[in-house]
Parts: C-alpha cells; structure tokens; sequence
C-alpha cells in the first residue's frame, strides 16, 4: 500500500469506527482528519510526513519534546522487565522510586503519594480524600462535605471533576448527576466582574469568598482551584497575591485547600510547581498531564501527614481509604516519569525557561497590534490570546463564525498545529521548544488570524 491510499483508508476507518473526546463529530467527518504517525521535538508528522509544530504539546502533556531518548530509554528498560503489576497488596520500583521523587519536589509538606490515572481521576481522589479526612479527623466534622470552586474552573470531566467545574457547557447536560458546590467569581482581569484594575482593587474579587467562608465553612470541606492559571477558562492568570490569599483563607476558616497542578505542574509556568510563585503549599495536590512527559497515562494525588494519618487504624475501623484504580502505579508511566524527572535535572530545563519565557513574551507582542487580539496572556509556557470583534468594546466572535477554528485550520496547511478554546488561542508548546521555533510559532499564527480576517471582511462585505 502506498502511504497515500493507506492514509485514506484510515482516514475512512477512522470517521467509520472513533468516536473523538470533546469533538463534534458531525463536523469531524465533514474534513478529512489529520493523521499523525511520528512525533520528534516539538514536531509531529503526518502519513506523507509532513511536519507540523505541536503547540498542542498533545494536549498539554508534552514536556521535553517526542520521543526523548531518555524516556524512550526508560520505557524500553522498564519493558525488560514488567509491564504493569498491581498495587493492590504489593509494590513495584518504579511506582516507590517515583513516590519518594516527587515528594522531594512537591511544595512543602506534602508527603504521601496515591497513584491514579488521569487529571480527573487525581482530583476524584482529592474531594474524596477531603470528605473522608473531616469524618475520621482527630476532631471529627462530619458536616464538612462541601467544596468551593472558581466559576471557570476546570478540574476534569468525571462526576466529581465536574461537579467541581465551571465550564457550565459541559456540566448541563448532566446536571442531575453533579453533586452541589459552591461556584465564586473567578478572577479574569480582562473582563473583571467588578470593573476594577489591579493593582488598585486589592484583590477586592476576594470579599465573596470571605463571606462565603464565614457563613459556611462549617460544611466546608475543602476549596480547590488551578493555582495561577484557569488553563481551560482560556489561560487565565490569578492576579498576584490571589492564590496566597485564598491559601490563607483557607487556613483561617479551617478548610482544607486543593491545589489542581494537572496542566500547571512540571515546568508549564516556568517553576516546578505553580505553588511556588506564591509560596505555598497546598493540603492536597492533584498532578497528571506532564508527570510523564507526555508518554504514558499517570496521575497523583499529593497529601500531608496530617491527612494520611486520619486514615490509620485497625481494618475493622473501617478508615481504609477504599478508593484504587486496575492501572494505578503502572511500572511503566512511573518508569517514564522518574525519567522526565531526571531530565529536568540533566537538561537544567527550569533554568532555561527563565531566559527562555521574556523571549517568549517579546515574540508575543508582534501579535499586540493585531486589531482582533484583544487580551495576550502568559504565564511561562501557558498562552493564551483572546480575539475579540472590537478592542475598546471586547466584545467576543459570536461561536457560529467558528473564527478560532478556521484559525487553527488556516495555521495547519502553515505546518501549526494548536487547539483554540473557543476564540481564545491557546499556545502550549513543549518546554523544550526552541527559540526558533516559538518565534515560528507566533509568527504562523499572527499570519493565519491575518488570513481569516481579511476572508471573514471580504465576506461580511
Ligand atoms: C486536563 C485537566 C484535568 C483533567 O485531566 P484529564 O487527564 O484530562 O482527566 C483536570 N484539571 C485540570 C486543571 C486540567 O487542565
């Protein structure tokens, strides 16, 4: 078979047999959909082995680029000697080496590692662990049983994650299944509910929360939120001093603060952890998308002694946390993580990143003098840049002129592969992405947004 007629043909199987996530499928099936068969550095190739930049870094796992070879290496390794054993009843090393690494890292405090999956599962374990924490404390509050979230947040898309999610979109269809929370206003500078600049409003978005913690943190059992960047709201950074504020409420009102790392961890804002720009540290912390450089499905959940502690007694107490995945712990996401891990130490890749993200943000202002960017916002490898119809009205693209789409689509035939969120495009390129290539990157995408809005005048003419 020639690679064209085996592209077809998967191209067929593919709309007849893949049902894709998040994905109208109606409109899926109408293109022919891209086919990628190779990864290298910040580049993936499709059947005909074009190139393409991933500023998707897969959907935000990626972290030192496809196929590193030290990755590689390790899974290869791992392979020689198992794929996946339980951790129901015994241990591996690569699931205890991994433990003991990240908690070496983790802001401080933190000192217990529970294996998962994914994003959503890692915060599922979260909530659980709060609820099941307040019962068996040492002073036991059982009334505690309710969270608060931010009103754009996202935290995953199993019943937990989005009952603790935002994104209205997609919780209605399943409204009868969420469990209730308490939304608050999020922090969105751009378009602040209050009408007020920072630095000037001192964070006065904070009242709410503090109101709602004095009437209720009684039945309270925990606050979580994306510490520095709503990631799937559109790349919306907290103000600083938000998340260190909200840490100390928390603290204040007894209320145990969860920390969602899931895109922010491993490097993304230019630290670790997005904890550390303010200092803190979280009671619980749930981490998935770059634990394993973009390899292999793995997740945690993080927790202090404090926590783990009230889970302890004798197994006719009945404080076992009874919650565990078939996969958890698997050897070979954890072979793949210790080795992302290492790579951060051998390729100094958070030292880099420093001089590396005002570069970055210098490319990113070729994009300001575009009259449709409204708002660019970075927080270290996290972009996302807001189109709006009008810059002194902000006012967004009605969702049936698809713009962000026929962006994307436009930057694709350029060799630029990114993934809008609504008309907020969204830059998330591997860490390890080059000058160069960051600069390429702004620079298709400045061409393509210029592309569509000279057809889109044309033809509102
Ligand atoms: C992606 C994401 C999740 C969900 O992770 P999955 O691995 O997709 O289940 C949860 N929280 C945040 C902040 C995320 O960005």
């Amino acid at each position: 078979m020639t690679s064209q007629t085996n592209r077809t043909q998967l191209q067929k199987d593919d709309c007849q047999y893949v049902w894709h996530p998040f994905t109208q499928m109606q409109e899926w099936e109408r293109h022919a959909p891209l086919i990628i068969r190779r990864g290298k550095g910040s580049y993936v190739y499709d059947m005909e082995g074009n190139a393409y930049l991933d500023a998707t870094a897969s959907i935000w796992v990626n972290v030192h680029g496809h196929r590193h070879p030290r990755i590689d290496q390790a899974i290869r390794y791992q392979l020689t000697q198992v794929a996946h054993t339980t951790l129901l009843g015994v241990s591996n090393p690569p699931a205890i080496q991994l433990a003991k690494a990240l908690i070496q890292l983790a802001p401080k405090g933190l000192r217990k590692v529970f294996y998962s999956d994914n994003g959503s599962t890692a915060v599922e374990v979260a909530a659980k662990m709060a609820i099941q924490y307040w019962k068996q404390c040492p002073a036991p509050q059982p009334r505690k049983t309710r969270f608060i979230h931010l009103g754009l947040a996202y935290h995953g898309d199993t019943v937990g994650g989005m009952s603790l999610s935002g994104v209205e979109l997609f919780r209605r269809p399943f409204s009868s299944l969420l469990f209730p929370s308490h939304g608050i206003e999020p922090p969105y500078c751009y378009r602040c509910a209050l009408r007020l600049r920072f630095p000037e409003c001192d964070l006065a978005c904070l009242a709410p929360l503090e109101k709602l913690l004095q009437a209720k943190h009684r039945e309270i059992a925990g606050l979580i939120l994306e510490p520095m960047v709503q990631a799937v709201a559109g790349i919306i950074p907290s103000p600083p001093g938000y998340l260190k504020r909200v840490r100390d409420l928390c603290t204040r009102y007894n209320v145990l603060f969860i920390a969602d790392e899931v895109a922010t961890g491993f490097g993304r804002t230019g630290r670790m952890f997005a904890c550390e720009h303010e200092d803190i540290s979280p009671d619980i912390m749930a981490i998935a998308k770059g634990l394993t450089g973009g390899y292999l499905p793995l997740a945690a959940t993080l927790t202090t002694t404090a926590i783990y502690e009230a889970f302890l007694g004798e197994v006719h107490e009945e404080k076992t946390f009874f919650h565990g995945h078939s996969y958890a712990g698997n050897p070979l996401g954890c072979a793949a993580a210790l080795a992302n891990l290492t790579i951060f130490k051998t390729e100094r890749t958070l030292t880099k990143l420093q001089k590396r993200i005002p570069q970055f943000r210098t490319f990113l202002k070729s994009l300001a003098d575009d009259p449709w960017v409204g708002d660019i916002r970075q927080c270290g490898y996290m972009v996302g840049i807001e189109l709006v119809q009008d810059k002194n009205q902000k006012n967004p693209f009605p969702a049936s002129d698809r713009i962000g789409q026929k962006i994307a689509m436009t930057a694709r035939t350029l060799g630029l592969l990114i993934r809008p969120i609504g008309t907020i495009m969204i830059l998330m390129p591997p860490l390890s992405a080059t000058m160069k290539e960051l600069n390429q990157m702004v620079a298709i995408l400045k061409l393509s947004i210029s592309v569509v809005r000279a057809s889109h005048e044309s033809s509102s003419k």
